[in-house]
C-alpha cells in the first residue's frame, strides 16, 4: 500500500481523527474530529507532516509531483461538498479556500494563513454576481492580495516603516475621509486591489498570480517554507519542539465572516485563560474576516453580555454606549450565540480541557474553524486542573500530568506591594491580558529590547501591537504594553504562553516610534523611562512600583497535596542559610540536599579567619586559625539543622579552590599582614603561590582535606557538635556529611576515617550521640565508573551534576557562556546541558553510578544536588534511575515536587 499523504474532511465525515495529530498536526486532527462529532466545519483536506519532511529533504518539485493527484482529488471532494468550483468560469460559485499551517503543537502566529485563495479578476465578478454583494467580493479579493503578497510573495515593511498594504489602506481612508475599513465601498475596495497589485509588482518585481492552481501551490509551499523561518526556529527552540516534526497544511473551503452585518468572526475560550475561572469568554467582530480580531485593527467586542459589561467598566464606558456601540454577540446575534455556546460546552466536555476556539458566522450560520487546548497562565493552569478534578471531568493523575511544572514558577513570583501600588501614579488602564507585576525601562523595538537586556537592563516593551517578529524581544522583556488589540491579540496570547505580564489595548496611549516616546493624557514617557505594569488589573504606573511575595492559595495547596500523594521521590533544597531552609520547608522541602559550607565565609569578618587559615605555613598556625572558624561554623550548622529539624541535612565539606578566598588587593594584603604580624611581601608571595592555571581542576574539593586533614577535622567537629547541642535541647538533627570531588575510593576512605574518629571524640565529650551519615558527591566521571567501590564506604551518593556535566563534556562552567549559545543556535546541542541534564551522555554516568553503587550497597541513599534537581525533565529522569530524592533551590521546590509526582505516575503507568 502506498503512503497516504492527503486526508479529507467535511460534512460529518473525516479520514483522520484527533489522535492523529503527529501526522495531521493539531489543527488538522481536530478539524477532522470536530466533523466526526457533529460540529459544523467547512470541508477541506490536510496534507500530512510527513510531506513537510520530504519537502525539506527532497525539495519542492519532487514533492509537488508526489502529491499532485491527491491534492486535486482533495479539491474535487471539497468542491462537491461545498457546491462550488475551484477556478469557476461562471458555471458555479467559485470555491475559495484557506491555506493553513498546523504543527503537532500549536505555534501561535508562527505560520501565516492565506484566506480567499482562488480569487482573481474572473472570480471576483462571479462572487459579486452570485452573492449579490459586490462589496463582499472585493473585500475578499483585497484581503487575498494582501495576505498572499505578504505571506507567499514576501512583500514586507522595512524597520520603522509601516506595512506597505496598510499604508495604502490608510491613504485611501484619508482620501475618502473615513476612519474605519468597514466604511469602504465596493469601488474603494476595487481600487485597493488595483493599488495592492502595484505594491506587489514594485516590491517583488512579479505580477500577482491569477491562476488558482498556481496560487494554491505557491501557498502550500510557503507553509512548508515557513517551518524553517527564523521565527519558527526560535519558537521551537524556546519551547523545545524538534525540527523533525514538520507542519501539516490544511486546505479548507472558505466561509465568510465579511458578508455583511449578519456575519462575523471571532475567537473564544471555554474558560478564562488568565484566571482559570469557569467562564465562557471571547471576542468577535461583525463583518470581518480571519485575523482581524487579533490584529487589533478594530476594537473587538465581547461574546457574552457579562464579559461585555466587565470590559465596558474597565474602559469607563457607560452601559448605554456599550449596548449601542459594542454589543456582545449574545445580544447582536442571539441564535448564533446560542449555537456557539452549545458547541463550546460540547467541545470542552469532549476534550476534557479548556478549548481555544476560532469561529466564523456566515450570514447567521455558525462554522467552527479550529479548536485546541488553550494556552493559559500558571495560575489558570492550576485553577482549571483543580476545578476540573472537582467537577469530575478528569482524575487525579490527569490533573497532575496536565500541569506544566515549570509554570508553577509564575505563582511563586512577586506581586505589587499594595502600599506602594496605591501610592503610584496610574498613567492609564488597558486590558489585563496576562497577569503578573512587571517593572522596567521603556523600549519600543523588539531588537532593542534584546540589546538593552544584554546590557543588563530591565525593560518593558511598548508597541502599538506585536507580531511574531517581536517574539525574541517579548521573551527578554519584563512585561509588554500594547496600545491596540484585545484579550486575544498576539501580544496577549503569546504573553500568557510565556507567563509574562502583559497589558494590551491601552487605547489612551499614543505611540510615536520616530520620537521613541508615548504620550498619555498629556504625559510623555520617553525611551528609557521606568514604568510598571499590573497584568492582573491592566493598570499602567509611572516609575517603579515595589513588589512583595505572592501568597499561595487553595488551588496551589491542592495540587501540592496531590503531588505528595502520588510521588515516589521526595524533594530537598539547596540552602546555605537557615532562612533559605525555612522558605523551602514551607514549600514542602524535606531536608537539605546541599549546604555549601564555603558560602558562609564571605560574611562580615569571617573572611579574616579563613584567610589566616589559608595563609598559614604550619599545621599549628592553621589549627589556631581553624579554631577561630569552628564556632562560626557550629552556629551556622545549628541554625540550619534546627530549621530542618527531623529531616536530613547534607553538609558538604569545603570545596572551592582556595584562591577564591585569598586577599588579592594590596589593601587587603596589607590588612592581613598586620593582623598576622608578617610582612606584606610574604602575604603577596603566598597569594601568588596559591594561583592555579586551572582552578576548576586544581587544589579543591577533598584534595584540600587530604592535604590539610585538620580542615576536615574542624568541619566534622563543627557539624557533630552542632548536632549534639541541638539534641541536648530536644531537637532531632540528622546531619549527612558529604565529601566533595571524590575520584577514588581511597580519598573517601581517608576522609571518612577522620570524620568518624572526630565524631566519636565529640560524642564522648558531649556525652550524647546523634545519627549521622558519611557519603560523597558523585561529580567526577571516575567516581561514577567506580561507584561500586565507593559505595562500600559511602552511605549516600549525591550526584553533583554541575561538575559532572562540566567534566563529562569538558566544558568549563565559567567559560561555556562564550560558545554554548552558538552551539544551541547551530543545533549541535538542543539545550544548555547545565540547565537541562544531558540524559544521553551525562545521564549514562548517573545511571551507572546509581546501579553500581546499589550493587554493593543496597541501602545506599541516592539524590541529586546539581541545578538539574529543579528542572522538570531532569527530575523525571532522576525518578527513572531510582533516586530517593532531588534537591533544588527553594523557589523551585514546588516545581520539583510536581515533576516528581508526574514522573511517578508516568513510570507506574508504564
Ligand atoms: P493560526 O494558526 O494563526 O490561528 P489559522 O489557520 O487558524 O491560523 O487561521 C487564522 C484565521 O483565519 C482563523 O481563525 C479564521 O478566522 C480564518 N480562517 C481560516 N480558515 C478559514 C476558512 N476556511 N474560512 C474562514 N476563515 C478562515
Ligand atoms: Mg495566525
Ligand atoms: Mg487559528
Amino acid at each position: 500500500m502506498s503512503t497516504k499523504y492527503v486526508y479529507t474532511f467535511g460534512d460529518g465525515k473525516a479520514e483522520g481523527k484527533a489522535d492523529m495529530r503527529n501526522l495531521l498536526g493539531g489543527k488538522g486532527a481536530n478539524l477532522a474530529e470536530m466533523n466526526l462529532i457533529g460540529v459544523p466545519v467547512p470541508a477541506g483536506f490536510t496534507i500530512t507532516t510527513e510531506v513537510c519532511t520530504l519537502y525539506n529533504q527532497e525539495g519542492k518539485d519532487a514533492v509537488i509531483k508526489l502529491i499532485e493527484n491527491d491534492v486535486k482529488a482533495g479539491i474535487a471532494a471539497t468542491e462537491k461538498l461545498m457546491n462550488a468550483k475551484f477556478g469557476s468560469k461562471g458555471e458555479a460559485f467559485p470555491l475559495l479556500v484557506s491555506v493553513r499551517s498546523g504543527a503537532r503543537v500549536s505555534m501561535p502566529g508562527m505560520m501565516d494563513t492565506v484566506l480567499n485563495l482562488g480569487m482573481n479578476d474572473d472570480a471576483v465578478k462571479i462572487v459579486a454576481e452570485k452573492s449579490g454583494n459586490a462589496r463582499f467580493a472585493w473585500d475578499s479579493y483585497r484581503r487575498f492580495v494582501q495576505m498572499y503578497g505578504d505571506v507567499v510573495m514576501g512583500v514586507a515593511a522595512g524597520k520603522g516603516e509601516h506595512n506597505p498594504f496598510e499604508v495604502e489602506i490608510d491613504k485611501l481612508k484619508a482620501e475618502k475621509n473615513i476612519s474605519n475599513d468597514t466604511e469602504f465601498s465596493a469601488e474603494d475596495l476595487q481600487e485597493l486591489v488595483r493599488r495592492f497589485k502595484i505594491v506587489v509588482k514594485t516590491k517583488t518585481g512579479k505580477d500577482f498570480p491569477t491562476c488558482p492552481w498556481e496560487q494554491l501551490w505557491g501557498a502550500i509551499c510557503a507553509v512548508f517554507d515557513s517551518w524553517m523561518t527564523e521565527r519558527a526556529v526560535l519558537y521551537r527552540q524556546l519551547n523545545q519542539i524538534p525540527e523533525e516534526w514538520g507542519t501539516a497544511v490544511n486546505v479548507q473551503a472558505m466561509v465568510y465572516g465579511n458578508m455583511g452585518n449578519n456575519s462575523a468572526t471571532g475567537v473564544a475560550f471555554t474558560r478564562d485563560a488568565a484566571t482559570g475561572e469557569d467562564i465562557f469568554n471571547g471576542e468577535y467582530l461583525i463583518n470581518a474576516q480571519g485575523e482581524d480580531v487579533v490584529a487589533g485593527i478594530r476594537t473587538p467586542q465581547e461574546i457574552t453580555i457579562e464579559g461585555s459589561r466587565r470590559w465596558a467598566k474597565m474602559q469607563n464606558i457607560s452601559e448605554e454606549e456599550r449596548a449601542a456601540k459594542y454589543p456582545s454577540l449574545e445580544e447582536s446575534m442571539p441564535a448564533a450565540y446560542a449555537e456557539l455556546n452549545a458547541v463550546q460546552q460540547k467541545l470542552e466536555d469532549y476534550f476534557h480541557d479548556m478549548q481555544d476556539l476560532e469561529f466564523t458566522i456566515q450570514d447567521g450560520k455558525l462554522w467552527m474553524l479550529q479548536t485546541r487546548n488553550g494556552k493559559r497562565t500558571g495560575t489558570a493552569m492550576v485553577k482549571m486542573a483543580v476545578d476540573m478534578l472537582e467537577q469530575g471531568m478528569i482524575n487525579e493523575e490527569t490533573a497532575i500530568l496536565r500541569l506544566e511544572a515549570a509554570k508553577l514558577d509564575e505563582l511563586l513570583h512577586p506581586v505589587f506591594d499594595k502600599e506602594s501600588q496605591s501610592k503610584a501614579k496610574v498613567l492609564t488602564k488597558g486590558l489585563p491580558a496576562s497577569p503578573g507585576a512587571a517593572c522596567g525601562r521603556v523600549v519600543f523595538f523588539a531588537d532593542e529590547a534584546e540589546e538593552w537586556k544584554n546590557r543588563g537592563e530591565q525593560v518593558v516593551l511598548v508597541r502599538l501591537e506585536t507580531s511574531p517578529e517581536d517574539l525574541r524581544g517579548m521573551n527578554v522583556s519584563e512585561g509588554i504594553l500594547t496600545a491596540r488589540g484585545g484579550m486575544t491579540s498576539h501580544a496577549a496570547v503569546v504573553a500568557r504562553g510565556m507567563g509574562k505580564c502583559c497589558v494590551s489595548g491601552a487605547g489612551e496611549i499614543v505611540v510615536d516610534y520616530h520620537k521613541r516616546s508615548f504620550t498619555v493624557k498629556g504625559v510623555t514617557i520617553n525611551e528609557g523611562d521606568w514604568i510598571s505594569l499590573n497584568g492582573s488589573t491592566g493598570e499602567v504606573y509611572l516609575g517603579k512600583v515595589a513588589t512583595t511575595e505572592a501568597s499561595l492559595d487553595h488551588d496551589f495547596r491542592t495540587i501540592m497535596d496531590l503531588a505528595e500523594k502520588h510521588t515516589r521521590m521526595y524533594v530537598r533544597t539547596n540552602a546555605d542559610t537557615p532562612r533559605d531552609a525555612k522558605v523551602a520547608r514551607d514549600f514542602g522541602a524535606k531536608g537539605v540536599g546541599l549546604c555549601r559550607t564555603e558560602h558562609m565565609f564571605f560574611e562580615g569578618d569571617r573572611i579574616d579567619a579563613m584567610r589566616e587559615m589559608i595563609l598559614s605555613d604550619t599545621v599549628e598556625q592553621r589549627r589556631i586559625a581553624l579554631s577561630k572558624i569552628l564556632p562560626m561554623q557550629r552556629s551556622d550548622f545549628e541554625g540550619i539543622l534546627e530549621a530542618m529539624d527531623g529531616f536530613g541535612v547534607t553538609i558538604r565539606l569545603l570545596d572551592p579552590p582556595l584562591h577564591e578566598f585569598t586577599p588579592n588587593e594590596p589593601e587587603s594584603q596589607k590588612y592581613m599582614a598586620e593582623k598576622m604580624g608578617i610582612s606584606v611581601e610574604v602575604v603577596k608571595e603566598k597569594v601568588d603561590a596559591l594561583h592555579e592555571f586551572n582552578p576548576m581542576l586544581g587544589h579543591r574539593g577533598c584534595r584540600l582535606g587530604i592535604t590539610y586533614p585538620e580542615i576536615t577535622e574542624m568541619q566534622a567537629r563543627a557539624i557533630i557538635e552542632a548536632a549534639c547541642n541541638l539534641k541536648l535541647k530536644g531537637f532531632n538533627p540528622k546531619p549527612e556529611i558529604m565529601v566533595p570531588l571524590v575520584g577514588t575510593v581511597k580519598e573517601l576512605r581517608q576522609q571518612a576515617n577522620i570524620i568518624r574518629c572526630t565524631a566519636d571524640v565529640v560524642f564522648a565529650e558531649k556525652g550524647v550521640k546523634v545519627d549521622y551519615m558519611v557519603g560523597t558527591m558523585i561529580e567526577i566521571p571516575r567516581a561514577a565508573l567506580t561507584a561500586d567501590q565507593i559505595a562500600e564506604v559511602a552511605e549516600f551518593f549525591s550526584f553533583g551534576t554541575n561538575d559532572l556535566t562540566q567534566m563529562t563534556f569538558g566544558y568549563s562552567r565559567d567559560d561555556a557562556g562564550k560558545f554554548l549559545p552558538e552551539y544551541i543556535k547551530k543545533g549541535i546541542l538542543k539545550t544548555d546541558p547545565f540547565a537541562v541534564l544531558d540524559q544521553e551522555g551525562v545521564g549514562q554516568l548517573v545511571q551507572m553510578g546509581a546501579q553500581k553503587g546499589r550493587s554493593t550497597n543496597s541501602k545506599l541513599k541516592l539524590g541529586i544536588c546539581g541545578e538539574h534537581g529543579g528542572e522538570p525533565s531532569s527530575v523525571i529522569f532522576c525518578d527513572k534511575v531510582g533516586m530517593d530524592y532531588v534537591s533544588c533551590s527553594p523557589f523551585r521546590v514546588p516545581i520539583a515536587r510536581l515533576a516528581a509526582a508526574q514522573a511517578a505516575i508516568m513510570h507506574t503507568n508504564k
